[in-house]
Formats: structure tokens, sequence, C-alpha cells
């Protein structure tokens, strides 16, 4: 029943102690020093009360603090619960009542926030506590008193609650992911052969709250790397971090890759040490892989997966520049399969809905059997997948390819229309910027598919135009009903596009 995880960085800062393990705008601290604020979280978290398997939730950009929580809640044998800034007050006190939370961290930056919902929560003033110096509240030195920074990590199994993950929340009330020990462990090797051990320099952009964010942090903490981490992410900043760090890793999604590259002096950068940058959340554009293969050193990873687990692949772009199209073939472990709306599975090249299953599943969502069941798919063999929700196929070449969540999906006179298809083609016009195809309402399809358009600066194309344009390249199914300017795309907090806000308009206006 030893964990691993607690007892490995304990050690580390006994052999490597005056390493650094953490940069942020405030400086650098060492090893040494992490794991004495951590070990002082985990005493005092002990001294409250806190019992093995209690959830601590935590609601803060990122900070060395909020880290040092993260670790502190695992050593003192607690369940770390992230929370987001950009939640708000009602979807936040359901999760925190939902986990049960014995404990909630704020940052000064989400004190207002949480004055929002403070009174809704059955927790005791004294453990809501201040990550930063407050005036009023109660603050972390303060609430840490003279604890000892010398801790014994507790004993834990591979079975144990690791954290809970609420989901964003697009797809309803958010669902709680909860993962064990064996998951994050599982995963710290997995990251370990991308390199993220302890010779890494970690670049972190997106929020904590994340697990995009986690799945390259946690490793690279767990292994004994080194972490540059930003509150907010800012194109140029982080190109400057980069070069002055010697940076080795990075887990962006798509829009950040387009907005760093977008940055006027890019190539006056040094960003030799990179050897390599992953990718998820999103789809990653072909035309986008090539401009950082030419530009930007170190090897692209795309990865598909979902905060759940089971579902996990991999593109390896230098390997294969002919399928950027693609995410790549299942990880070390994995398998995919493609089954019909019957739940039937389908030969290859089909489309259908992508089903999983991995050596990391989540255990299941906090306080829902009916939606963890509804999850899960059970092959003619026995074997118990997990549902992606996401439409896709797989080529010749075992390739999987993802066309859409299955949510997204439109459906025009009793044909399928996937919205990449279509969007594919509007990036191939040079005034295209960005682009999301949505269905809208029609009387005589049922739904329509519509193009939503950023142009490029500069470019007078106009809607007619372009809406010719892409339906001289179309298939006669997949016809555009009409193409819409928009000054941007409105993306969650880790920049997927919200297809559904930009539908309900369309939807609820009387046709
Ligand atoms: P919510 O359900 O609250 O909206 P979410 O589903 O966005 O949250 P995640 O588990 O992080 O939360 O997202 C998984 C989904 O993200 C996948 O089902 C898929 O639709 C999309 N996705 C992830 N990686 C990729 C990728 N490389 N290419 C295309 N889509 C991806």
């Amino acid at each position: 029943t030893m964990d691993p995880i607690g007892h490995r960085i304990q050690a580390y800062s006994q052999t490597q102690g005056d390493k650094v393990a953490l940069i942020d705008e405030r400086g650098s601290i060492t090893w040494r020093e992490l794991l004495q604020q951590v070990n002082r979280i985990a005493n005092r978290l002990r001294d409250a009360g806190l019992e093995t398997g209690d959830c601590v939730a935590g609601l803060s950009e990122n900070t060395r603090e909020y880290l040092a929580l993260y670790l502190g809640t695992l050593v003192a044998g607690g369940c770390m619960v992230p929370l987001s800034g950009m939640a708000s007050a009602e979807a936040l006190t359901l999760m925190i009542r939902d986990c049960g939370a014995r404990f909630l961290f704020v940052s000064r930056k989400n004190l207002d926030l949480w004055r929002e919902f403070r009174d809704s929560l059955d927790l005791p003033a004294e453990q809501m506590i201040g990550l930063d110096t407050m005036e009023t509240e109660l603050s972390l030195p303060e609430w840490l008193g003279t604890v000892s920074d010398d801790a014994t990590p507790a004993a834990v199994s591979l079975d144990d609650a690791f954290n809970i993950i609420y989901s964003s929340g697009t797809t309803g009330t958010p669902k709680g992911i909860l993962h064990d020990y064996r998951f994050r462990q599982r995963q710290m090797v997995r990251m370990a052969r991308f390199g993220l051990d302890d010779h890494a320099i970690n670049l972190v952009s997106t929020p904590l709250y994340s697990n995009t964010t986690l799945v390259s942090v946690l490793p690279t903490l767990f292994n004994g790397g080194t972490l540059v981490i930003m509150a907010r992410f800012d194109a140029h900043r982080f190109l400057e971090l980069a070069e002055q760090h010697r940076v080795t890793h990075a887990m962006l999604v798509p829009v950040q890759y387009q907005r760093i590259l977008a940055v006027p002096d890019f190539d006056r950068f040094d960003l030799s040490s990179f050897e390599l940058k992953l990718c998820t959340s999103a789809p990653l554009r072909a035309d986008v892989i090539a401009d950082a293969m030419r530009r930007w050193p170190g090897n692209i990873r795309e990865v598909y997966g979902l905060t759940e687990g089971g579902i996990s692949t991999s593109l390896d772009c230098a390997a294969h520049p002919d399928k950027w199209d693609s995410v790549g073939v299942p990880t070390e472990g994995a398998e995919i399969r493609v089954i019909d709306e019957e739940g039937r599975e389908l030969p290859r090249g089909e489309i259908g809905e992508i089903v999983g299953r991995a050596i990391s599943m989540m255990r299941g969502y906090v306080n829902r059997p009916e939606q963890t069941a509804e999850m899960l798919w059970t092959s003619p063999e026995g074997d118990v997948f997990y549902r992606s929700g996401d439409m896709g196929r797989i080529d010749e070449d075992g390739f999987i390819y993802i066309l859409d969540r299955r949510k997204d999906m439109i459906i025009s006179g009793g044909f399928n229309i996937y919205a990449v298809d279509l969007e594919k083609i509007l990036l191939g016009h040079p005034a295209v910027a960005d682009v999301a195809v949505i269905g809208i309402p029609s009387d005589h399809w049922g739904e329509t598919p519509l193009a939503l358009v950023v142009r490029k600066d500069g470019s007078g194309e106009s809607e007619a135009d372009l809406l010719d344009w892409a339906n001289q390249r179309l298939g006669k199914t997949q016809r555009l009903a009409a193409v819409e300017f928009r000054d941007e795309l409105p993306r969650s907090t880790i920049g997927k596009v919200l297809k559904r806000e930009l539908r309900t308009p369309y939807w609820e206006a009387p046709n």
C-alpha cells in the first residue's frame, strides 16, 4: 500500500534538493523549498482533521502556492479537486457539495467569486483558506503557523482517490471525474517516454484545473523535472520564457499554436532547446502543424483523449507527415474501435462513434452510477470500452480520424454532415483565418450547415463570394446554406470552439 508518488517526490529533496523545481514570474524555487512548503501544507491538513480520501478543493490561477497545495494534499492522503475560476458561483457550489470537500483554498483573484457562494457551502470558516495573503480572511501563511516541514506521506493504495476533475459543463451539469493513483501512476510512466522526466523543463500556460494541463504537469513533477508556470497565457511572453529558460516541453491547445506562430518576431526567438510540443483538446489543423514543423524546433505530438481516460491515441507529426489530419494511433496498451448507433462494431474505414479502452480509465463519475454506466460499451468478447461521444473512423493503416462530436454532427435530409470536412475546405480559401460550421434549422432539410468565418485582416471577400467558392468544392449533400462573418469565435478557457453557444441563437429564433 505504499504510495510511490508521495514517497518519490519526498526523495527529491535529498537527491536533487538544489535543483530548480518551479519558475514563475516571482522567480524560482528549488525542490527542497517546494517540498518544505508541500510538507507544511500536508501536516497542517492532517492536524486540521483531513483523513485519507477526503477532498480538498482549490480555486486558483496557476501559482506556486496552488501547486504546493496540490502536492501537499496528496502527501496528506487527500484527494485534490481543482476548480475553475471561469465557472459560475452556482456551478462551483454544486461541485464543492457534490464531492463533499472538507477544505477550500481560494486565490486572491477569485475572492469576489468565492464571496458569492461561500454562504451556500456547509464549510466552517476555518476550512476556507486564502492561498495568497489577504487582509480580512485567513491566509495560507497564517493558517500554516509554525507547522513542521518534515512529513511522511500517508499510506495510500493504487485504488485510492487521487483527484476529481469536474467536466467543464458545456454538456450540462458538471460531472466529477474520479482518477485514482493507478491512473496517474500509469500516466507518469507513459509521459516519461515523451521525455517528461527529470531533465524536462516544461512551460505551462494552460490552467491547472484542466486535465489537459495536468497530463503534462503531474508527470513532470513526479519524475523530478522543472516547471515554468504562467498565470495567464500571452503568446509573446510564452516565447520570452521559452528562450530564457531553455524550455524542452510544452503542452498547448491548438489555438495557442496559432497565436504563438502569429507573433510578429517569432523567428527572432531562440527555441532550439525545444524537444517536443504536445497538443490536445481540439483538432490541430494540418496547415498549423506544417507551419510549426517548419519554424519551431522540436517534434509535435498530437494527443487525443478524454478526461475520463480509456481513450488514448497520439500522432508523431515528424514520423507521419501524410497523417496530419489524423490523431494518430492508440497509445501502448490502448485499443480503439468504431461502433454504429445500435452498438455494433463497424469495419475499418466506416464512420461511427469512437470507443476505446486503455490502461488508464477513471474510477467513475462521482455520485453518478447511471451516467458512468451509460458511458460504457461492452465488446462481443466482453471487454469494457468507453464511449467517446466523438464521430470518427480508422484508416487502412490504423490511424484514427475525429470528425465531430456526435452532438455537433449535422443531419441534413437524412445525410450526416461532419463539420471538419467543410471547415477544412473553407480553410483552403486565402481569406479565411478561422471557421466553425454548425447546423441551423431548415424547413426542407431539417438541419442545414452554416459557416461562421473569421476573415484574415484586410481581405475584402464577401459572404456571397465565399459561399459560392465553398459550394463549388463541397459535395451535393454537404452544401452550405450561408456564410456569415464573425470577428472571433467563442472558445472555452482551454480553447475549444463553443459550438453549442454558436448554435443556440439560431435554434431559439422562430424560423
Ligand atoms: P465537457 O464535456 O464538459 O464539454 P470536454 O468533453 O471538453 O468537457 P475533455 O474530456 O477534456 O472535456 O474533452 C474530450 C474531448 O475533446 C474529446 O471527446 C474530443 O471531442 C476533444 N478532443 C480532445 N483531443 C482532441 C484532438 N486531438 N483532436 C480532436 N478532438 C479532440
